[in-house]
């Protein structure tokens, strides 16, 4: 695995998207998207991505990721009239993110016809097998229903000289990692594979062991997992009182846009019924409009909701954890996690899904004492104290951290914050600690290095980007 080189000579600050060696069609299209200057893992994805290297990319969602590797892609096509089996394959956990990627190649890719196919399940069959018959440059979808069009040989996947594993952790989590596996084997070898995820457990390491070969590893995340420009409260409450605890919350916050976590379908259900009795009967918020979203119900009610919340006509969204991966709608100012996550990752993915590139945003999340240990593991994984907000029930107040912790709660060292995480009134933080939520500090170049990317191909690639910028009538 291709690390930082500390040997290397300092690399040119890159900080405008025309170092990035792309041709003038894509800093058109940049531009008219209002994108002045590529996000740290776009400036370390770009670059060996464009070189054909295969890239283990670690970062949260909302960084820029879709266009860190859509970019690269969109460069080194060939045109349809070359080549009209799918080149490029990007695979993601839910069809709402496979939609969403779609959206975010066309807009890059304007200017340049480009043939794109989203291959999600949930959505007709026939559709789909017609595009791919007429022809498509690159394929974005859901496992399941990719792997189904390779079986009846509706997707061939010969000609496919890159793959993209985004949001691997997830994907790996509901259970994808059979036909992923059965996915891979049927493509070339001779390709280029970027990985991304918001963590890498050991079970990603060894999907990348096995399917890449010598990656660059950039990462994002390690020291903003959830970034400074989320506020992130807890409130300790009772089972019981949680549903008034929110009513009373959402009063006080009035939330612009919200999407409020449960942990199941049904509880999900039974919170949106609730809320849609109750709300109405709250003067400042009677006007609310409330819609949930889980994964048992049908494309066309999901496709519906995720369009009323994109269009700003849904204020209050309830959501299991499935859907909420990806959500990219840059109007969600309040997350409220009413179940905390059982997984520590679940917790950076939901936070994530406001403050999206640097905006304000504000988390809640509601913990019953016996969650206690839950509350502590997330705190450890992000590095982080989350501070009690007042609406806590006094009779199960946490010891509040002191004021210097709160002013700047982001702790240097793993060891100076757990002890700080464990002189509060939580148990078994040894218990949370040997089962390592923290991830590892090793191995890994961080964005503010500029990483020595070594050449493993002297490749096809570059060729694709010259023969684009010839088509495009390139400036080089
Ligand atoms: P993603 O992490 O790909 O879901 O992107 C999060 C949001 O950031 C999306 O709304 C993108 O359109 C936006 N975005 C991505 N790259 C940039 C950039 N360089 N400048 C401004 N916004 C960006």
């Amino acid at each position: 695995m291709q690390t930082s080189d500390e040997s290397a000579p300092p690399q040119p600050e890159i900080d405008s998207f025309t170092q990035l060696d792309l041709s003038r069609v894509m800093l058109h299209a940049l531009e008219r998207m209002g994108y002045s200057a590529p996000s740290p893992i776009q400036r370390q994805v770009i670059p060996p991505a464009l070189d054909g290297q295969d890239i283990i990319g670690q970062a949260r969602t909302g960084t820029g990721k879709t266009a860190a590797f859509s970019i690269p892609i969109l460069e080194l096509l060939d045109p349809l009239s070359e080549c009209s089996s799918p080149q490029a394959m990007i695979l993601v956990p839910t069809r709402e993110l496979a939609d969403q990627v779609f959206q975010e190649m066309e807009r890059l890719a304007f200017g340049c016809k480009t043939a794109i196919t989203v291959l999600a399940g949930g959505k007709l069959m026939r559709r789909q097998m017609n595009q791919l018959r007429a022809g498509t440059q690159i394929v974005v979808g859901t496992p399941g229903r990719i792997y189904d069009h390779i079986q009846r040989g509706t997707f061939k996947t010969q000609n496919l000289w890159c793959i993209v594993l985004d949001e691997a952790d997830r994907m790996l989590d509901i259970g994808f990692r059979p036909v992923i596996e059965k996915i891979l084997r049927t493509c070339p070898r001779d390709r280029q594979t970027i990985l991304l995820s918001a963590t890498i457990p050991p079970e990603i390491q060894k999907l990348t062991q096995r399917y890449l070969t010598d990656p660059v590893h950039i990462n994002c995340s390690l020291s903003q997992v959830s970034v400074d420009s989320i506020e992130q409260r807890y409130m300790t409450v009772k089972q019981d009182d949680k549903f008034d605890i929110l009513l009373q919350l959402l009063h006080r916050e009035m939330p612009r846009q919200a999407i409020i976590f449960c942990r199941t379908k049904r509880g999900t259900d039974r919170l949106h019924r609730k809320l849609r009795e109750s709300v109405p009967k709250v003067d400042a918020l009677q006007n609310k409009r409330i819609e949930c979203i889980h994964g048992d119900m049908n494309q066309r009610d999901r496709d519906r909701v995720f369009a009323s919340l994109r269009d700003g006509s849904i204020d209050i969204l309830v959501a299991t954890d499935v859907v909420g991966r990806g959500i990219d709608v840059s109007t969600v100012s309040h997350i409220i996690n009413f179940d905390i996550p059982l997984d520590c990752d679940d917790y950076v993915h939901r936070v994530g899904r406001t403050g999206r590139m640097g905006r304000e945003g504000i988390a809640f999340t509601f913990v019953t004492v016996a969650e206690g240990p839950q509350l502590t593991a997330i705190e450890l994984n992000i590095n982080k104290l989350l501070q009690r907000d007042p609406l806590s029930q006094p009779a199960m107040a946490r010891p509040a951290p002191n004021p210097e912790e709160s002013k700047d709660s982001k702790l240097n060292g793993s060891t100076q914050f757990a002890s700080k995480a464990a002189d509060r009134a939580w148990p078994s933080l040894e218990t949370i600690e040997s089962q390592s939520v923290l991830p590892p500090n090793d191995a890994a170049a961080t964005c503010d290095d500029q990483a020595a990317v070594k050449k493993r191909r002297p490749l096809f690639p570059k060729r694709r980007v010259n023969q684009r910028l010839a088509r495009m009538g390139g400036d080089e």
